[in-house]
């Protein structure tokens, strides 16, 4: 590439792109067009490209493996430290207040709505479902409480104390995905 074609700037050429100060039509351009300049506030024209990004990302569940296949095969585990006996809807390996090793229980399948929230955006994966409600989980016998979706109701039909009842993906992708709760029969 010669100086002169490097300096020289465009003009009449074919990048014309669209200009705009609302980013949603920044997004809508980027979906037909691949690129569009947003101008913020002060007027500084901002380049935004469509860049798709693929990543094959080999993660490790490491010691939190056995939740994991748990999951696939209906079963929801936590753990329960050694020495003292609390127990962990969410699993840790070691207990926070004693220090001690936990080890893998079953959680029962049955719990009930401690508190919740409608969520109206979200993560890429859930942005088709919204809104949707997470919910935190009480467990009979278990000291800490269990975060998951809460499917198959409405945002005016949950109140605190509402039975549920966990339900797992018939095909898992190992996944915290693969458990949700629902209300338990004659709950709403
Ligand atoms: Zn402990």
């Amino acid at each position: 590439m010669t100086g002169e074609n490097m300096a020289k700037p465009q003009s009449g050429g074919k990048a014309k792109l669209r200009r705009t100060q609302k980013f949603t039509e920044v997004q809508e351009t980027l979906q037909k067009e691949g690129a569009a300049i947003f101008v913020d506030k002060q007027g500084t024209e901002n380049l935004y490209i469509d860049f798709p990004y693929h990543v094959n990302y080999l993660h490790s569940y490491a010691q939190d493996t056995p939740f994991f296949l748990g999951l696939a095969e209906g079963r929801l585990r936590g753990t329960r430290c050694e020495s003292c006996q609390y127990t962990y809807a969410t699993p840790r390996t070691y207990c926070q207040f004693c220090g001690g090793p936990a080890g893998w229980v079953d959680l029962p399948l049955k719990g009930k709505v401690h508190s919740w929230t409608t969520c109206h955006y979200g993560s890429e994966a859930f942005l088709k479902e919204t809104p949707y409600n997470l919910v935190l989980v009480e467990f009979e016998g278990v000291n800490s409480i269990l975060l998951s979706r809460l499917k198959a109701c409405t945002e005016e039909q949950i109140y605190v104390g509402m039975p549920l009842v966990a339900k797992f993906a018939s095909k898992p992708k190992y996944l915290i995905t693969d458990v949700w709760f629902e209300p338990a029969p004659g709950a709403i």
